[in-house]
């Protein structure tokens, strides 16, 4: 069997390159040692030397889990085909939406889900709220849902009935971690858990990090997964917006969803000249016309747009963009 054998740090980004692709083979298990993740794969399509063929113990033709829940589910056969073909799994804990025809059966749902996916608990989605941007939850198995998410060999711990984790923001995170920060000083205005700060300080060398978050929630799980990750980073309970930084970063990251009206302080924590990581959610007229937009935003300034960048789609017709600037104040 061919298997993709890949460095454990860069795993999770070529795990979404090969789905995207739909490169990997479906009836072979992913299995990893202590340096590497090795990825079944349908054939060799591209010339490196990462290919390696392994043969017979390794190889454990299994059932999809989603094969595995539909089979297992104890509801009609006519409303099995209403059952999600996707959720959310972070460690031990999922997350999952269900269309109103199963809110009857949720607790058997909840229950088929944790079993064959190995949860310890279940939580059914149902949006996300407020400027904490807090989940709705409700637990249909289970009753505790403190769970610690690996990805890009970062630990995230935190509490999936409490805190949001937005897995289409994998991408962005992983970025994070690819950036070369030597030195900087940087600001995470908007930290949460350290989403973005961990993979900064871990792998991009910043000579300072400070991540400032408002809910103390949040911000005890940020502490937390400081040490958990061994990482060095100042963090700070508080409104970004009364913090005292002024010509302060040489990096300043915004991530945030609503961070329009959050510019004006970016700035003033910016050094004379430096970058920023702008999120916010545009309208799709918006992106058609985004010149116009980011000149309206940032044109007191000079500015140079390094990337513009859509992350996913938010809401309808409401599109999640990032953009990084070179700006230099005047
Ligand atoms: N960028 C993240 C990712 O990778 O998924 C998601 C955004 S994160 C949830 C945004 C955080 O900003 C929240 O933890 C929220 O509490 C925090 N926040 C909102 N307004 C704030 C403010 N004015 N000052 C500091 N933190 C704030």
């Amino acid at each position: 069997m061919l298997y993709l054998r890949i460095n454990k740090r860069d795993a999770e980004e070529k795990r979404k390159y090969l789905l995207d692709r739909k490169l990997l083979h479906p009836e072979f298990s992913i299995f990893s040692d202590e340096n590497f993740v090795y990825f079944p794969v349908k054939f060799k399509f591209d010339n490196s030397n990462d290919f390696v063929d392994i043969d017979g113990k390794i190889r454990i033709r299994k059932k999809k889990p989603y094969d595995e829940i539909i089979e297992n589910v104890k509801i009609d056969n006519d409303l099995k085909k209403f059952i999600p073909n996707h959720w959310e799994k972070y460690g031990n804990v999922v997350l999952i939406q269900l269309p109103e025809v199963l809110y009857n059966y949720r607790l058997e749902i909840g229950a088929t889900f944790a079993k064959v996916l190995r949860a310890k608990s279940v939580l059914l989605y149902k949006g996300i709220e407020g400027e904490f941007r807090r989940p709705r939850v409700e637990f249909i198995y289970g009753d505790d849902a403190l769970t610690i998410h690996i990805e890009n060999g970062i630990y995230y711990k935190f509490d999936a009935s409490r805190i949001m984790f937005s897995s289409g923001n994998v991408d962005e995170r992983i970025r994070m971690s690819k950036m070369d920060a030597t030195g900087e000083k940087i600001v995470d205005m908007f930290a949460g858990i350290g989403y973005f700060s961990i993979p900064l300080a871990k792998y991009s060398y910043p000579a300072r990090l400070i991540a400032i978050e408002k809910n103390e929630e949040s911000y005890n799980f940020l502490i937390e997964n400081i040490k958990l990750n061994n990482v060095s980073i100042d963090p700070m309970l508080s409104d970004n917006r009364d913090v005292e930084l002024k010509d302060y970063a040489d990096r300043v990251i915004m991530g945030y969803v609503h961070s329009r009206e959050f510019i004006p302080y970016a700035i003033k924590m910016l050094k004379h000249k430096g970058i920023i990581h702008y999120h916010d959610t545009w309208r799709k007229e918006e992106v058609w016309n985004r010149e116009e937009v980011i000149k309206n935003l940032f044109g007191d300034l000079q500015y140079y747009v390094m990337r513009f960048h859509i992350v996913k789609n938010y809401a309808p017709n409401i599109m999640h963009v990032n953009i990084d600037l070179r700006i230099r104040k005047v």
